[in-house]
Formats: structure tokens, sequence, C-alpha cells
């Protein structure tokens, strides 16, 4: 009945409505705040490679130190950083921010950043970024992976393949983020040469309790050894789903059971601490 009345039909004006409208502004208002004040920070999950249990990079990923609301993570802020356009900006300051510092890691170990599809549009000028902050900081472009989703690719298939193939020409790698959440992943695969595929953790979650999950996991995992596309497993959280991964011969992973995500100062220590529980599996 509310739809048939239109826009600015009473339920707008609901109490419990209002105040929506109003934290949300309140929200907009803090991030557009936050990157002059410096609230953002990353922090950096490692990654493994399964056969010999070998740090081969880092995953970024944002938070924000918000002065009164504390630790607020990606999923309550990222959304409306995309309606609002914020996300281009804020996701500039993600890039510089994790190129320089994994400038000072060893140079086997890549860093994977997460792109939205806003900041593909063409007047956002990523093309131009990433050569110059790769300048900047010094980081060979191999070691810089974009994580993507097929957020990006329901848009403008043409368009966004255009501009991942120039990206790819800048010597960066592209992998395909939440790797069966989508709707058609498989045809993208087909249409892009991917450098690696980032099985969904929905599906890592369900590995050894479920049938179900190990058969998809075995599946994406056989499937990018057909398409000669690496498989990295996100989200492991048990010694038994990371010895299944490794079993399937998924050559990456991921997840709280290897290391949770760290700042930057602290990076690879629990990843370190945490070898010897790993040994045994
Ligand atoms: P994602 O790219 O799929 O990142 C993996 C998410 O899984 C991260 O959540 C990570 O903390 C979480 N995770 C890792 N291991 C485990 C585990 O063992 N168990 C569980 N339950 N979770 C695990 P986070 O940090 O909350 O980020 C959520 C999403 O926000 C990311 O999903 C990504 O889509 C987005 N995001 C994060 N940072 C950025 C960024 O800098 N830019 C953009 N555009 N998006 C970002
Ligand atoms: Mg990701
Ligand atoms: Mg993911
Ligand atoms: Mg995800």
């Amino acid at each position: 009945r509310a739809k048939a009345e239109g826009r600015g039909c009473y339920a707008l004006f609901e109490p419990a409505m209002n105040r929506k409208i109003l934290e949300r502004r309140t929200i907009e208002n803090d991030l557009r705040r936050a990157l002059g004040n410096q609230e953002f920070v990353l922090h950096y999950q490692p990654q493994v490679r399964l056969q010999d249990d070998q740090l081969i990079g880092a995953e970024a990923l944002l938070r924000w130190n918000h002065p009164e609301r504390g630790l607020i993570m990606p999923a309550d802020f990222i959304p409306l950083a995309e309606e609002t356009g914020l996300i281009v900006p804020i996701g500039e300051w993600v890039l510089r921010e994790a190129c320089r510092t994994a400038a000072s890691w060893p140079p086997n170990v890549k860093i994977a950043v997460n792109i939205s599809p806003a900041q593909f549009a063409l007047r956002h000028g990523l093309m131009a970024l990433v050569p110059k902050i790769l300048e900047e900081t010094g980081l060979m472009p191999f070691r810089l992976e974009f994580e993507i989703t097929e957020a990006l690719l329901l848009r403008d298939l043409d368009r966004a393949f255009a501009a991942l193939h120039e990206l790819r020409a800048l010597g960066i790698r592209i992998s395909l983020d939440d790797f069966g959440t989508g709707y058609s992943s498989l045809s993208y695969l087909r249409a892009f040469p991917f450098d690696r595929i980032k099985i969904d953790r929905s599906f890592i979650a369900g590995l050894g309790a479920r049938d179900d999950s190990n058969a998809i996991v075995k599946s994406v995992v056989d499937l990018g050894r057909n398409l000669n596309i690496p498989t990295i497993g996100e989200g492991i959280e048990t010694i038994d789903q990371y010895k299944l991964l490794r079993a399937f011969g998924c050559q990456a992973g991921q997840g709280n059971f290897i290391s949770h995500p760290q700042p930057a100062e602290s990076v690879f220590g629990e990843f370190t601490l945490r070898k010897d529980e790993r040994r045994v599996a």
C-alpha cells in the first residue's frame, strides 16, 4: 500500500525510518571527514602456498578507526562509500598505502588490493593512477594484484574487460574474488584470463562438514587447473579445511587458521607463530 502512494508517503516519516536516514547521513558526513583525519587503516591477511606453507602474499583489508564508534568493518561503510562515490578517493588512499607497505616486504611476497567497480569509471583515471603509485612506492608491478568481483563485470562487460587488459598490460595481476557467489561466473572465466580465482569463503566454510561444499570446492580447483588458473581458498578457519584444500590441489590459502588480518607493524607475526600448527596438518 505504501508503495502505491509513491515517494513522500507517510511510511518515509515513520520514526524508525527517519532514524535510519539520519544515521546514514551522519555516517556519510563522517566518511567525508575520515580521509582528511587519517581515520582509515589497512590490515593485512597473509596468503600461503599450501604445498609447502610458504608465505606468498597478503590481502589489504580496510578498516575505519572511528573516533567515537571504534573500529568499523568494511561491510558497515563500503556500500555507502560506493553509493556516494567516496570510494574513489578512499580507494586511491588504499592503493597507495598498500603499495607503500608491501614495498618494504620481501620481494617474493605480493599484495592484493580490493577494487570497487566505481573506481573503474573512466573519469576516475585508475589507469593513470596505478603507474604513478607504482613509481612513487617503487613496488614492482608483478607484486600487485587487483581483486575484482563479478559486480564489475555485470555493468558493461566490454569496457570492464578493456580496462582489465590495460591494467594487465602494466604488469599487474587480476584475480576474481568471491568466486561462486554470482550469477554466471563460468562465462567470465572464458572471456578474461584471470591470474587467480578466489573461492568464496562460504564454500570453504562447509569443507569437511558438507558433501556439497566438498564437491563444489574440488570442482572449482579442478576447473582452475584445467584452465591453467591457480585457485586460492579464502576464509580457512580449521586444520581440516586447510588439509582438504591442499589435498584437492588448491594452490593457495588464506584465512584465520593461517592468520587473522594484522596491522602493518605486526603483519607476519601470527603467521609465523602458527607455523607449527600447520606443520602438523
Ligand atoms: P573479501 O575481499 O572477500 O575479503 C575477505 C574477507 O573475509 C575479509 O573480511 C576477511 O577479514 C574475512 N576473512 C578472512 N579469513 C576469514 C576466516 O577465516 N573466517 C571468516 N569468517 N572471515 C574471514 P573484511 O575485512 O570484513 O572485508 C569484507 C569485504 O569488504 C571484503 O571481502 C571486500 O569485498 C571489502 N573490502 C575490504 N577492504 C576493501 C578495500 O580496501 N576496498 C574495497 N573496495 N573493498 C574492500
Ligand atoms: Mg578480496
Ligand atoms: Mg573474497
Ligand atoms: Mg568476500
